[in-house]
């Protein structure tokens, strides 16, 4: 989706409306879990079946749109703050220049 570069919303700082510069901070994705930490190696027992009936490997490839994490930076006091409600979901987020 398009998403305007100036946005006019709600600053928790100013406690009004004021224009906003809009940014997209892209999240980190999260990377690979350490082969040999504690949590993992248990893990790895576990699907092996010590303990209890053998787990099936977990598969897929996840969500196929990834949420987006919009930074709202107003204009009035420069503090930026998120989109509430953890932002929303798209495949594909591109900012319209004006
Ligand atoms: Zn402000």
């Amino acid at each position: 989706m398009k998403y305007p570069k100036i946005k006019r919303t709600y600053c928790p700082k100013c406690r009004k409306h004021t224009e906003h510069a809009v940014s997209v901070s892209s999240r980190k994705a999260r990377g690979k879990a350490h082969p040999q930490s504690e949590a993992q190696r248990r893990f790895k027992a576990k699907l092996k079946g010590y303990g209890s009936f053998p787990r099936p490997n977990p598969k897929g490839d996840g969500k196929p749109t990834k949420k987006i994490d919009i930074r709202l930076k107003c204009k009035a006091c420069s503090k930026s703050h998120t989109m509430g409600g953890g932002g929303f979901r798209a495949k594909k987020f591109e900012i319209k220049g004006k």
